[in-house]
């Protein structure tokens, strides 16, 4: 049997729309977690979304000292500011505005993530991604995009969009080599524009909106709203009255999460033996 295939794509609906939740985090950084809270625990294969955003330095400053991740990916988008990072292994970087850390824990590293200014905003969004059993304990790797690196493309009716992972009308994105083949867009749509992007139906993917508003099908998503979305082979969303949002979609893996803190895997004696290993300084 084969399933029969027709011109017309499947457009993706709202499943669910929610608000972030007010927590903070590292030593003390204020943020909105997105994914990862009781409304919404995971979105396979992402585990977080957190965004960061503060004026305040009271908020931010005193970052996220030294400490381990294992089994996963965690991914930096600055919005505004700088943050430093460095890990154990002697790599250090520093996050910019517009910049992207991509960074595959796999079988661990011990980092901190500290903002480099005293003042000012600080804005951005940090993403979990799950990685298959089978690259848990890969090497750790980082991919350092600076801002000019990240392509940008416009859309019909003139909106912007950056992309960081995947494609959009024939652009590719800087990441490469990740398990999830994620998609990952920062959309600008002025009053009235349109956002049309077609997507593997098996990927899941979500739509957070960070500035204005949007609206996709008769759902209506506002500012610091996560839209859930069904499978399909295409999104639509619309702005009225202008709006930025990421579009982010990976395809799920499926596999039994183990979680416990900063050591994401896929069973409970794995997690242990993680806690043993960091605890013994073979991170
Ligand atoms: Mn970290």
């Amino acid at each position: 049997m084969t399933a029969l295939k027709t011109d017309t794509p499947a457009l993706r609906r709202v499943v669910a729309v929610m608000a972030g939740r007010p927590t903070s985090d590292g030593a003390g950084v204020k943020l909105t977690r997105v994914i990862g809270q009781p409304a919404l625990p995971d979105l396979d294969p992402f585990l977080m979304l957190d965004e960061f955003r503060s004026d305040d330095a009271r908020d931010y400053i005193a970052g996220f000292p030294d400490h381990p991740h294992r089994g996963f990916e965690t991914v930096t988008y600055m919005l505004a500011g700088r943050m430093r990072h460095e890990d154990n292994k002697g790599h250090t970087g520093l996050l910019r505005p517009g910049s992207v850390q991509w960074m595959t824990a796999g079988r661990g590293i011990v980092h901190s993530e500290i903002p480099e200014q005293e003042d000012g905003l600080m804005w951005g969004f940090q993403l979990w991604v799950n990685l298959p059993a089978k690259d848990k304990m890969t090497a750790p790797r980082y991919q350092e995009i600076q801002p000019e690196e990240v392509p940008e493309a416009v859309t019909a009716d003139g909106g912007r969009v950056r992309i960081v992972a995947g494609r959009f009308d024939g652009v590719a994105g800087p990441i490469s080599g990740i398990a999830t083949d994620p998609t990952y867009l920062d959309v600008a749509l002025a009053a009235g524009g349109r956002f049309v992007h077609d997507l593997p139906d098996t990927h899941n993917a979500f739509v957070y909106v960070f500035e204005g508003g949007v609206e996709i099908g008769p759902d209506k998503v506002a500012r610091g709203r996560i839209a859930v979305l069904s499978q399909g082979d295409r999104i639509e969303v619309a702005a009225p009255t202008g709006g930025r949002f990421i579009v982010v979609a990976g395809k799920p893996l499926g596999e039994p999460v183990a979680k416990y803190g900063p050591f994401v895997m896929n069973t409970a004696d794995e997690l242990r033996q993680a806690v043993e290993d960091f605890q013994a300084g073979r991170f």
